[in-house]
């Protein structure tokens, strides 16, 4: 028996290491600037001391050059330096399993394994629309050709989104905004057009992906995410792609894509700033971890008069470009093609660029242990119930079969009960989701000051609107409700919405051009989500996926 001896390297020794070896496979490139001191420091992980050490052995042995006040540049690797490279950079790349040495994520491009099973097919570019693809070793035209994406948001980033996934010829496209196209659209929105004006951007930008490629299927849903939308759309998705431009939207579409153990690319504009990240439940940080203390403050504040948070949102609009749009709407395009194709994507870390000076750096974010997103619903069971006729009661009922006589329903949005007024006493009561109540609707209409409104999301069984309809209550088709008696949860489809709930078949060649409305469809306006006590208790039922 042979006994290898221990190798003990200091944490510089090992940064000199991944970085010559970074120069030798070629990811580093010779005249190439490495990026900023501080974010080598993030990246990596070590102080500026490590840091700093490590750069002048590569220095010292000629791998990498300092331009004062400009920063490091890496060096040519020749006859001079390849086997003071070798040295170093054996550290991580032991020259005896002849692997080539692979860089800190991040700094260099992934090798992207191609299909061993590929079949030798010669695209007809005369015929065939998507034909040069053929010729990209990776791509596979079935997996495209299947994949369903469903877009959130159709503004500036949305409309390149949704352009580029046309364009590639992915299968089923599900777009959902709840917006109207304006004039101020049409200088950074590629689908739109001036005639129209006041339409729905979901279905404009929806019949207009058709258009660019007819060979696509397409969906739309006139409605906000965090609302609207049915848990069991997102639980049929490949992908989610979130073109948002405000956290309430974020935190939502991050907490149903977590529910629903599902990948979603996020991008954010800002004039000619931007970023584009990647959030896999379960592996790595998730779109909560990376909000600070004071941003979910800020939230739950927001949660504590949540109807005029639902103004401000509606307000606030962020000054992008057309330019900032292509590109970061690019990048998360291409990360969903590589979600498709399951390539390797870094979930939990974030590109940003910055188009001032053309930098751009990716770092990764800490997942946070006490994140409340991080939930996974268990078995689905699969009712066929329908939103629009299934009532509490009914739901109630099916419940406590399964979870005996305490079982009880979590809504995820909020249900107003009742409005009161503090200066004249009055009380109207209400019994609609908060997301139908709009700001100036909840004002007194005697003295117009703003009434206080009682919130509920919990469904016991002692209400008295249990004759109500799931759908009157805000629940959207094909929803998936969560239901608990304190130890145990259970989750219900409302399998029976699938057929119109999702078909992918707006703008069919049988369509007319106006027949717009997605039949089955509740039309919801709404706010925030309040994933509620269920997100604290820890039952089963609900796995806890850990970082
Ligand atoms: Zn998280
Ligand atoms: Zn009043």
């Amino acid at each position: 028996m042979k006994i290898e001896p221990v190798a003990h390297h200091s944490l510089a020794e090992t940064v000199t290491a991944k970085i010559a070896a970074s120069l030798l496979d070629g990811s580093l490139k010779a005249g190439l600037q490495l990026p900023p001191e501080r974010d080598l420091i993030t990246r990596l992980d070590i102080s500026r001391a490590t840091l700093r050490e490590a750069l002048k052995a590569l220095e010292e042995n000629k791998l990498i050059e300092s331009r004062p006040g400009v920063g490091w540049f890496a060096c040519a690797i020749d006859e001079g330096n390849m086997t003071q490279a070798r040295e170093l950079a054996s550290i991580v790349a032991p020259p005896q399993n002849g692997r080539p040495a692979n860089s800190e994520p991040g700094t260099g491009p992934r090798r992207i394994p191609t299909s061993p099973e590929k079949p030798i097919h010669i695209p007809n570019l005369r015929t065939d629309r998507l034909g040069t693809f053929e010729f990209i070793s990776w791509w596979e035209k079935d997996k495209v050709h299947d994949a369903r994406v469903l877009v959130v948001g159709a503004g500036a980033l949305g409309n390149e989104v949704i352009k580029n996934l046309a364009l590639m010829g992915v299968g089923n496209l599900f777009i959902v905004d709840f917006d109207n196209i304006e004039a101020a659209n049409l200088s950074r929105s590629v689908l739109f057009r001036e005639t129209d004006n006041k339409r729905s951007k979901a279905e404009v930008a929806a019949a207009r992906a058709k258009s660019i490629n007819p060979d696509i299927n397409v969906q739309y849903l006139n409605g906000d995410v965090t609302a609207a939308l049915g848990l069991g759309i997102i639980r049929r998705m490949d992908v989610i792609i979130g073109c948002l431009d405000n956290r309430e939207a974020r935190l939502a579409v991050n907490r149903f894509c977590y529910w629903m153990n599902k990948p979603w690319v996020d991008g954010a504009i800002q004039e000619l700033l931007g970023l584009a990240r990647v959030f896999v439940p379960g592996q790595g940080a998730c779109y909560e971890c990376t909000l600070t203390e004071q941003a979910l403050r800020d939230l739950s504040l927001r949660y504590s008069c949540p109807l005029l948070a639902r103004a401000n949102i509606l307000l606030g609009k962020v000054p992008t470009t057309p330019t900032i749009a292509s590109i970061i709407g690019g990048i998360q395009s291409q990360e969903a093609l590589k979600l498709i194709h399951s390539m390797p994507v870094e979930p939990g870390k974030v590109i940003h660029f910055n188009g001032l000076n053309n930098e751009m750096h990716t770092t990764a974010y800490v997942p946070r242990e006490d994140c409340e997103s991080h939930w996974t619903y268990g078995e689905i069971v699969e009712l066929p119930a329908r939103a629009e006729r299934t009532t509490l009661d009914d739901l109630l009922r099916i419940a406590r079969a399964d979870l005996g006589r305490d079982a009880m329903i979590e809504l995820d949005q909020e249900l107003i009960t009742a409005l009161e007024c503090p200066t004249c006493h009055t009380i109207e009561a209400v019994l609609r989701p908060l997301s139908q109540v709009t700001f100036e609707a909840a004002h007194c209409p005697t003295c117009g000051l703003l009434r206080e409104s009682t919130l509920t999301h919990v469904i016991t069984g002692d209400e008295n609107f249990l004759h109500r309809t799931l759908a009157s209550v805000g629940i959207p088709a094909l929803h998936i409700l969560r239901a608990n008696n304190g130890e145990e949860y259970r989750f219900y489809e409302l399998t029976g919405d699938l057929a119109e709930a999702l078909h992918f078949k707006h703008f069919t060649k049988t369509d007319t051009a106006d027949s717009t409305q997605p039949r089955g469809h509740v039309h919801l306006k709404g706010p925030a989500p309040a994933p509620a006590a269920a997100v604290k208790l820890k039952l089963h039922g609900r796995v806890k996926l850990r970082n």
